[in-house]
């Protein structure tokens, strides 16, 4: 089986949404990454860090998902990261009202043993060098991935631009590629990111989709049209577990196969968003996610004859 290295935040979420108000429950940016590649065959670990006041049962569902926590360090007296956001009546625009880093400040991360030669390396929302910090410690993987947001271009520009020199993919939504790029054309931004250093560039847009650039081509995904969208909080995330544990159970990452893997990633993130937190993820059955494929198909599937 194939291993695939997540970094991230494991978190305190606190959401409101027009739907309703949540207080402190389960997030973080490697808790729905990890959840997300439990759907595949792979082998996962989470680089992290919690604080004490982390629930037993938070770690014991992410275990239960054959997810090591080995390299999940638990900080003695420390608070874990909290973030709080709300989203309006346009769920794709939300703010962030708080984000306490806590025991994230002075995380020195340690990969285990076992992972130290990684398949794919999933670098999650966090810390510029903590991201950097993961890559040192490992033998080249075939593939690296990087997540970030806004939080960290406003804070730690510099080292974000170096880590992101050191990765293949970046995975980003639209406000975002615009802010890292300076251009307004996602086209234009695909493309100066790709200057950066990776060589591919996932563009994510809600509801919209996601888009996968490469080299000058250009490969769109829809969003799965939902009856109703109850809290997009992860759904970034939890495309890019989708979009990492597909390449990792197959192990071809190949531009062709990674249309496939947006494909996955954007059909676990369509399940993301229909509860709050990491409910539906943690109820999530892997013949529900084969059904909404189907589903995917036909949305896409057209039939011009072309002369
Ligand atoms: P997403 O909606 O996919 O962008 O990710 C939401 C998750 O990101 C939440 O569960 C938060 O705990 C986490 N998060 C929010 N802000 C940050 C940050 N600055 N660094 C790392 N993770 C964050």
């Amino acid at each position: 089986m194939n291993k695939l290295l997540i970094v991230g935040t494991v978190a305190f979420d606190a959401i409101e949404t027009p739907f309703g108000k949540t207080d402190k429950i389960l997030g973080g940016a490697a808790t729905y990454i990890g959840l997300s590649a439990s759907q595949f065959d792979v082998e996962s670990a989470i680089v992290s860090v919690v604080g004490e006041d982390f629930p037993q049962e938070y770690l014991e569902l992410l275990k239960s998902r054959n997810i090591d926590l080995s390299g999940t360090e638990i900080v003695k007296g420390g608070k874990t990261f909290f973030w709080s956001g709300k989203y309006y009546n346009d769920l794709n625009t939300r703010e962030t009202l708080d984000t306490q880093l806590n025991v994230l400040a002075d995380f020195e991360p340690v990969v285990p043993e076992d992972f130290k030669s990684p398949d794919i390396v999933m670098l999650g929302n966090l810390h510029p060098l903590v991201q950097k910090s993961v890559l040192d410690q490992l033998k080249r993987p075939k593939l690296v991935v990087l997540d970030t947001m806004n939080f960290w271009m406003d804070n730690t520009w510099d080292q974000l631009v170096e880590v992101i020199g050191q990765v293949d993919v970046v995975t980003i939504n639209d406000e975002e590629a615009r802010q890292l790029s300076k251009e307004h054309s996602l086209i234009k931004a695909a493309a100066k990111i790709e200057e950066m250093g990776p060589k591919y560039v996932v563009i994510k847009k809600g509801e919209h989709g996601a888009m996968l650039f490469h080299g000058g081509k250009v490969f769109f995904a829809p969003a799965l049209p939902l009856d109703e969208v109850f809290d997009p909080t992860g759904a970034g995330d939890t495309f890019a577990g989708g979009f990492t544990g597909y390449l990792a159970q197959t192990g071809d990452i190949s531009f062709e196969n990674m249309k496939n893997a947006v494909v996955y990633g954007s059909n676990l993130a369509s399940f993301c968003v229909e509860k709050f937190g990491t409910e539906r993820m943690q109820e999530l059955t892997s013949k529900e996610v084969q059904q909404r494929l189907y589903g995917f198909k036909a949305l896409t599937q057209f039939d011009i004859k072309l002369t």
